[in-house]
C-alpha cells in the first residue's frame, strides 16, 4: 500500500494553553462600585487551596497553566504607597489585614509546583487610581491610551517588589494585559518595548478588542518590538462565574478563564472543579489537530511553528515544509514543534535525509492511528527553510510498499 494510502490525514496540531486570570487576591470581593478593583467576585476569600487547585490542574493534564498574577494583596510592607495610581487607598495604602500564615503557604505551593504553574504578569491593583478616583485599567485606559511610560514602569518595578518580597521567583516572561486592555504596534515607548525591558516575551490578549497602531503580521499572532503577542481569543465562562460546568469550544491557543471558574465555593470541593476542566480539555491531547502545551514555551513554539511549517504528500513521500519567520526574538531561531499523522493502520516513519524526530503514538479514541513527530531542528540561518521528507511504511512490513 502506498503510503498515499496508508496516511489518512496530517496536521501541525493548535497548541491550546490554559491562561487563568487575577489569581492573588486574597478578598474576593467585586468592589469597583466602591472605588474599590473588581477582584474575582468570589463571595469568599481565597485560600492556598485555591493555588493548590491549579497545581492540580497542571498535575492531571501534565501541563503548565499560566497564572496571571495580581498583587497588592501580597504587599507585607505597603510599598504600593510609593505609588498612588497602584491602589485604591493611594498613599495611605495598607495591606496590614492580609498579612497572615497564608502569604507563606500559598507562596509554598507556587514554590513546590513550579512545574506546574507558571507566573505572568497581570497587575498591581488591576485599576489605574487618579487623583484617588478609580479607572480601568491599569495599563491601559478604555480608549486604547496607554498610563504615562514612567508610571508604567513604576507599577512594573513595583510588581517585580511584591514577588521578591514573597519569595515567588524572578520576573514572568509572560504578561496578560488588565482588563485585557492593550495597544498593539505603537513606534517607540508603547507598553511592550517597555514590558521587554522587564524580560517579558509574551503579551496574550484578545485580538477581537485589541487597540492597535498597526494591524499584527498575522491574524492571531504579531510581533512588537520583540514581544510576541497572541491572540487569546474568547473565554469560554463569565470572568465572575464560580464552579462552572465548562462548554463549548476552544477555537484558539488559549483556554483563558478567571480563577473563579476553577474554583468552587467550598475550597474542600475545589477538585471537582478540576477535574470538569480535565475532562473538558482532555479530547483536545488525543485529537489530531489540536494538542495540550505541555509548558508555556512549547506553546509559543507550537504556535510559531503554524505560521511557519506546511505538510505536503507527494508521491507518496510525507513532507514537512519549514520557511522562517523574521523578526521573531532570537530565544525561538531553532525550531521545535510537533506535526500529527492520522494513518489506516499501524506505520512507521523513516526519513530520506537522516532528519533526526521522535514519534509516539497518540492514545486516542479517533479511528485508525495518530501519531506525534516531534522536531527540534537548529537555526542554520536564513538557509533554515528547508523540507523534511518521511516514507511511511506499514509498520513490521520491512520495506515502503
Ligand atoms: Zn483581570
Amino acid at each position: 500500500m502506498p503510503a498515499s494510502d496508508l496516511l489518512t490525514a496530517a496536521a501541525v496540531p493548535r497548541p491550546i494553553q490554559v491562561v487563568i486570570d487575577d489569581v492573588g487576591w486574597w478578598s474576593g470581593k467585586d468592589g469597583h462600585t466602591r472605588n474599590e478593583p473588581f477582584r474575582t467576585g468570589m463571595p469568599r476569600n481565597h485560600v492556598p487551596e485555591d493555588y493548590e487547585a491549579i497545581a492540580q490542574l497542571g498535575r492531571r493534564l501534565g501541563i503548565r497553566p499560566l497564572a496571571a498574577m495580581v498583587l497588592c494583596e501580597w504587599d507585607r510592607d505597603n510599598i504600593l504607597r510609593r505609588e498612588p495610581t497602584c491602589t485604591w487607598q493611594g498613599e495611605a495604602w495598607t495591606n496590614a489585614c492580609w498579612r497572615g500564615p497564608w502569604l507563606e503557604q500559598a507562596a509554598e505551593v507556587l514554590g513546590a509546583n513550579r512545574n506546574h504553574i507558571t507566573l505572568a504578569v497581570h497587575g498591581t491593583g488591576h485599576e489605574f487610581w487618579q487623583d484617588g478616583i478609580i479607572e480601568r485599567a491599569e495599563w491601559h485606559d478604555v480608549h486604547g491610551r496607554m498610563r504615562p511610560a514612567g508610571t508604567v514602569r513604576r507599577h512594573l518595578d513595583l510588581f517585580g517588589d511584591l514577588l521578591e518580597q514573597n519569595g515567588l521567583g524572578s520576573f514572568p516572561e509572560y504578561l496578560v494585559p488588565a482588563a485585557f486592555l492593550h495597544r498593539f504596534g505603537t513606534d517607540e515607548d508603547g507598553f511592550a518595548s517597555i514590558a521587554a525591558e522587564y524580560g517579558i516575551e509574551v503579551i496574550s490578549t484578545p485580538f477581537h478588542t485589541m487597540h492597535r497602531d498597526r494591524e499584527p503580521e498575522a491574524p492571531h499572532f504579531g510581533i512588537d518590538h520583540g514581544v510576541l503577542t497572541i491572540d487569546r481569543g474568547a473565554d469560554l465562562c463569565s470572568w465572575d462565574a464560580a464552579a462552572p460546568e465548562p462548554q463549548g469550544a476552544i477555537t484558539g491557543v488559549v483556554c483563558g478563564m478567571h480563577w473563579p471558574n476553577l474554583l468552587h465555593l467550598d475550597p474542600a470541593h475545589n477538585a471537582e472543579v478540576v477535574e470538569r476542566w480535565a475532562r473538558f480539555l482532555t479530547p483536545y491531547d488525543t485529537a489530531l489537530d489540536t494538542v495540550l502545551s505541555a509548558t508555556p514555551e512549547a506553546w509559543v513554539r507550537q504556535a510559531l511553528a503554524r505560521e511557519e511549517v506546511s505538510l505536503g504528500l507527494d508521491a507518496g513521500v510525507f513532507r514537512v515544509h519549514i520557511h522562517g519567520h523574521s523578526g521573531k526574538p532570537a530565544r525561538y531561531s531553532d525550531m521545535r514543534f510537533a506535526v500529527r499523522v492520522q494513518t489506516a493502520e499501524p506505520v512507521a516513519f523513516i526519513s530520506e535525509d537522516h532528519a533526526k524526530f521522535s514519534v509516539r503514538r497518540i492514545d486516542t479514541p479517533m479511528p485508525g492511528c495518530i501519531y506525534e513527530l516531534s522536531f527540534a531542528l537548529n537555526n542554520d540561518g536564513p538557509a533554515s527553510r528547508r523540507e523534511i521528507r518521511l516514507n511511511v511504511t506499514a509498520q513490521n512490513s520491512g520495506a515502503p510498499r
